[in-house]
């Protein structure tokens, strides 16, 4: 099997006339043009001087000619940094200056602003992309050969560098390898049985390794055709089920769909897989979708420096509030986050995975990657869980989420439970904030249904008995909303900085 990702994907591709992406103006791609196109844009950056291992920049918004510069850079041996649409100037000068990237692609419209960003960081080549599709980029590769002869690549070699969203300190580059990327997608293409007759709803970023690897590279891998939506609209979305085999989506995706009136069994009739995963999926989100819709959402799990680790499984229970096995060739254990040593089942403790799925470690960070690898290999998620008897994985939170007051540890997953289960409660949110006796604060913010009249007495008379005294709010907050990031996750940092004063701590 050939090292290099591209050639594992287009070793792969159906008959070149097959369509690989429609986009909404009813566009259809092909194979055979996807294939061109890459090898253009492999063209123009080499002509731009990127050579193998150089890094290329990419600050646009969705569209197919930004996944033929993806691809064009797996074909080019180039490292694709692509950087979510919302950084800031300063923020994007910090990525630059890091990574030290051979070419920068920016949105036109961004240009002048990221000049002095692009120009401190010493970047050769500002080149642009549109929404639309077109900028300076694409008119260089239109000039350039429709075939392209692929860089030597070994496993090793770095694909791709994501920079993880860092809500404390900086970003850190993770680094990763072509087989990180092929290993999971062909993982990925056997446990979820995607084949050339699947066409997945795209409406996820493409700057996240969940839009960009899990769905593209998949799908790729699969040969089958995706409808390439700019961004989530339910209404869109539900318009495309009668000829779509499958979703992708984070769990805001579902509880939008949930609100939509024409989710039935009838409109999801032709739909064979759901997938959510970036974020927690709630129990009831699940149960309530599956009495829609008879369709039993397939949570997995995974993160942007280990691509996807567990799944629930194609045929066998799909477990709400669980994120499955490891998928093939993935190591997953629980261990105490202190001293490392192993948990056994049913304990809580630091998620650690190894196999071909995880990164290489953090661009220009030695420290940093050696403080969060185990001396056997495996790499130290950050993410707390434990593992049932049947062997399913439970994520309870971030180990930086974790709770503790008085000396105990909280896991705020528990208590969000309790809450959510309770009648006029959408969802909760459970944090530690500084608290003078206890070290922190047990606080939980929650969301009420509309018109639900529910109490912060109410609900603290509902968790008596139920938890453990140290483990109850000592106060309960209501909000319209939780804040949430693209990708769905509850931004709790947001959450403890605003409550940070409550206790008088
Ligand atoms: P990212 O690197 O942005 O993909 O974020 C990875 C983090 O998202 C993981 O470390 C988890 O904390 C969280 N995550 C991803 N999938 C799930 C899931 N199914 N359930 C709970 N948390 C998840």
């Amino acid at each position: 099997m050939p090292a290099h990702l591209y050639q594992q994907l287009s070793s792969r591709f159906p008959a070149r006339e097959k369509t690989a992406f429609e986009t909404q103006d009813g566009v259809r791609h092909s194979y055979g043009e996807v294939d061109a196109g890459a090898a253009r844009m492999a063209g123009a950056l080499a002509a731009l001087g990127v050579k193998p291992g150089g890094r290329v920049a990419v600050q646009v918004e969705k569209s197919l000619s930004a996944v033929l510069l993806y691809l064009g850079c797996a074909r080019a041996g180039a490292v694709f940094l692509p950087l979510n649409t919302a950084y800031t100037p300063a923020e994007v000068e910090y990525f630059l200056t890091d990574a030290e990237p051979t070419v920068f692609v920016c949105d036109p419209k961004r240009r002048e602003s990221l000049a002095d960003a692009a120009k401190a960081a010493k970047v050769a080549h500002v080149e642009t992309l549109d929404p639309s599709g077109h900028g300076s980029i694409v008119d260089r590769a239109a000039g350039m050969p429709a075939t392209f002869a692929d860089a030597e690549r070994g496993p090793d070699d770095l694909a791709a560098i994501l920079y993880t969203s860092g809500t404390t300190g900086r970003s850190k580059g993770a680094m990763i390898t072509q087989e990180n990327l092929a290993s999971n997608a062909r993982a990925l293409v056997e446990c979820w049985r995607f084949t050339d007759k699947d066409v997945l709803i795209h409406a996820l970023p493409i700057y996240h390794t969940h839009g960009l690897f899990v769905a593209i590279n998949t799908l790729m891998m699969a040969g089958g055709c995706m409808i390439f939506l700019p961004k989530f609209d339910a209404d869109q979305v539900m318009s495309y089920m009668p000829r779509a085999t499958s979703l992708m989506g984070v769990p805001t995706f579902y509880t939008r769909l949930l609100q939509h009136k024409g989710l039935t069994k009838d409109a999801t009739a032709h739909m064979r897989l759901f997938v959510s995963g970036s974020a927690p999926l709630l129990a009831e989100t699940h149960r309530e979708f599956f009495s829609r819709t008879g369709h039993m959402i397939l949570e997995r799990y995974g993160m942007t420096e280990t691509n996807m680790i567990t799944s629930n499984p194609y045929e066998g229970e799909r477990v709400p509030g669980a994120v499955g096995f490891p998928l093939p060739g993935v190591s997953l254990r629980v261990a105490d986050p202190e001293t490392g040593a192993h948990l056994a089942q049913g304990e809580i403790g630091m998620i650690e995975v190894k196999g071909p799925n995880v990164f290489k470690g953090y661009w220009r960070m030695p420290d940093k990657t050696k403080a969060e690898f185990r001396a056997d290999g495996y790499f130290i998620t950050g993410d707390l869980g434990m593992i049932d008897r049947r062997g399913y994985t439970h994520i309870v939170g971030r180990g930086k989420d974790l709770v503790i007051t008085g000396g105990f540890n909280v896991y705020p997953k528990e208590i969000e439970t309790e809450i959510d289960g309770m009648p006029g409660v959408i969802e909760s949110a459970v944090i530690g904030v500084p608290h003078p006796d206890f070290g922190e604060g047990v606080t939980a913010v929650v969301v009420r249904a509309k018109g639900a009249g529910i109490s912060e007495t109410d609900i603290s008379a509902a968790l008596e008995g139920k938890l453990a005294k140290f483990k109850q709010p000592k106060k309960i907050f209501f909000v319209d909303d939780l804040p949430r990031n693209t990708m769905g996750k509850v931004q709790k940092n947001l959450l403890r900085d605003q409550y940070k004063t409550i206790y008088g701590g």
